[in-house]
């Protein structure tokens, strides 16, 4: 046995790959596994022009787990190396290439940390043994023993399995997970999974076809169906998906998948995955790709994003933006030609693609400019609309400064009473149900010169043109139901005649406030500015009968009721004072 010294100064430089890797200290395994698989690649290589006769498919990384002894090995039958190359490249060309990396990227967050090498084992290891043996006919094992110092072992040692090399780790305590073999597997699943050399933990292989290289034509519906179960074993089935395939001006390919979304949705990260040459980079892609694509699911594949690089810089890298510009071009170019090859699919789809659109365009002008005429609206008759189609319809209705006035509802239950007025009336009222719509409500507005309304904002009872706002009551009644609702309420009330079936009563709320604080805060309901009343309607009747002011608490709960604002409490008693005024007590 011989000791040696690195070749180069490794002094301070374990704290600095232990501080960089520890929210990332996964990529030591995918590091290790790269180098087997890139052994055993070299020894495909070197069969082939040596005429060693190698099946390739023989050829693996192969990791086993000893939790008692706290050991994670990883072993290949790739080339090995000779003593003069352990020596070479692991106390010389590893040793100063994650110096080069500790120092280069001191303070910034490299995509994935990719390229930190062999040293990474160290984040999780005291100690890392290396037994190797080299292909070459005559060349003996090796063994080498590091603890991350400056200092190692090395000696002639008898690998039991010839070529090949074994790379055993002494975790740490604090990294006694990867002596799990769930928690393995789970790495090496994420990571290594679509590498092209058979990868195995604990004797089970963990390899999957990466689909998205196939030729798009060649794949069946339900192979796309299957391998989102890969991708993603516990989600429901997309509803959508786009290949990609293409080798210039870039080198991509990828499967994008539209999740089912629902309009409760929050906005989901890490749906879709970076790989490069078959490995897992990241699924933090937001400065590769526009935020919209957060909501999509899939695989992308380019062996042209710079992985070394930080992730400012990434930002605005030249090849990058255009991977970028190209995918959501892509994309915008597939949803067209499904609008116009089959409409009635995409108007099924639109539920779930829609608010994919809907963010795209309000965050991304060139996107927007792309899809503008296959983004829908939809009536609450189902019926639905490209923005132009809905500008048509909407023309006749305009606001006092000339815009076309749109109708919406955001919660078709809570105003469904005012939405139906307003379809009687012959409007086409709009769903706006997604977190996106408010935002995407007003740059429709700002883009398409039209005003959209919620049906319960005082600007959208103007609309309503009552017949007159006395209904059945003389003006003496109108002016005392609404006193008497005013000193009830504490809001401003006016009377509207508003037809037989119409609801009692209706809150508004002002339009502007209330698309503000849907956007900032979901689900707070802000304030009512005011309350009509349908002067129209029997129950004022019988309160002027009666004088029973019972009828109007039971009136202003009612209009609570609708809106969404009784609660708990209030909403006991309107059901208690419900049955006493059902039952004439
Ligand atoms: P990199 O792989 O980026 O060159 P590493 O620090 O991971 O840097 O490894 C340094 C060198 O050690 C590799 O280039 C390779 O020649 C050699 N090496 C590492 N692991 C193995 C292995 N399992 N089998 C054969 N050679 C290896």
């Amino acid at each position: 046995m011989r000791t040696g010294t690195l070749g180069v100064n490794l002094a301070g430089l374990l704290p600095i790959i232990r501080k960089y890797l520890y929210t990332h200290s996964d990529v030591f395994l995918r590091e290790l596994i790269a180098n087997g698989v890139d052994a055993c690649q070299k020894m495909i290589a070197i069969s082939a022009s040596q005429n060693l006769n190698t099946d390739p498919t023989t050829l693996k990384v192969e990791i086993f787990v000893y939790p008692a002894k706290r050991q994670l090995v990883i072993r290949d039958n790739g080339i090995g190396m000779t003593e003069e190359e352990v020596e070479r490249f692991l106390t010389v060309i590893a040793a100063s290439s994650a110096k080069e990396f500790a120092e280069k990227y001191k303070e910034t967050d490299i995509i994935g940390f990719f390229g930190m090498g062999f040293y990474s084992a160290f984040m999780v290891a005291e100690k890392v043994e290396v037994l190797t043996q080299s292909y070459l006919a005559d060349a003996a094992g090796v063994r080498w023993v590091g603890d991350g110092s400056e200092r190692y072992e090395i000696s002639p040692a008898q690998r039991p399995e010839g070529r090949g090399t074994t790379i055993t780790l002494h975790l740490s305590k604090e990294y006694d997970e990867y002596a799990q073999v769930w928690r393995v597997r789970e790495v090496a699943e994420k990571y290594a999974r679509f590498l092209p050399i058979t990868i195995q933990v604990e004797g089970s292989t963990i390899n999957q076809k990466p689909l998205w290289r196939e030729h798009p034509t060649k794949v069946s519906e339900e192979e796309y169906k299957k391998f989102y179960k890969v991708l993603y074993p516990t989600l429901p089935e997309p509803v959508f998906h786009i290949h990609l395939n293409i080798d210039y001006p870039v080198n991509l390919q990828g499967i994008l998948y539209f999740p089912p979304l629902r309009p409760e949705m929050v906005l989901q990260r890490n749906g879709l995955s970076l790989y490069v040459r078959g490995m897992f980079i990241t699924d933090q892609l937001s400065e590769i790709l526009p935020p919209y694509f957060e909501l999509l699911h899939g695989a992308i594949e380019s062996a042209d994003i710079p992985l070394n690089v930080s992730r400012s810089q990434l930002q605005i890298d030249p090849t990058v933006r255009r991977i970028s510009q190209y995918i959501s071009r892509k994309v915008a170019e597939k949803l067209k030609e499904l609008h116009a090859s089959d409409r009635s699919q995409y108007e099924k789809l639109w539920e779930h693609v829609g608010p994919f659109v809907k963010y795209g365009m309000v965050r991304d002008e060139d996107f927007a400019r792309r899809v503008k005429d296959i983004a829908l609206v939809q009536g609450l008759d189902g019926k639905f609309y490209t923005l132009s189609e809905y500008k048509t319809q909407i023309s006749s209705v305009r606001d006092p400064r000339g815009f076309s006035l749109g109708f919406y509802v955001n919660d078709a239950k809570k105003q469904g009473a005012l939405a139906q007025l307003f379809q009687s009336k012959g409007y086409i009222v709009v769903q706006s149900d997604t977190v996106i719509d408010p935002y995407w409500l007003s740059y429709i507005e700002r883009e398409d010169g039209i005003r959209m309304v919620r049906v319960d904002a005082e600007e959208a009872a103007k609309w309503l043109e009552a017949e007159s706002t006395q209904g059945t009551l003389n003006l003496e009644e109108v002016k005392a139901v609404k006193e008497a609702l005013e000193r009830l309420t504490k809001l401003k009330v006016e009377p509207q005649a508003l037809g037989e079936n119409g609801p009692a009563a209706l809150l508004l709320r002002e339009e502007g406030q209330r698309r503000l604080r849907e956007a900032a805060l979901q689900g707070e309901i802000p304030p009512p500015s005011r309350l009509i009343f349908n002067s129209a309607h029997p129950i004022y009747k019988r309160y002027l009968l009666t004088q029973d002011g019972r009828w109007l608490e039971h009136v202003w709960d009612w209009a609570r009721l609708l809106s969404g604002d009784l609660h708990e409490k209030d909403l006991q008693s309107f059901l208690a004072r419900d049955w006493a005024l059902l039952s004439g007590t």
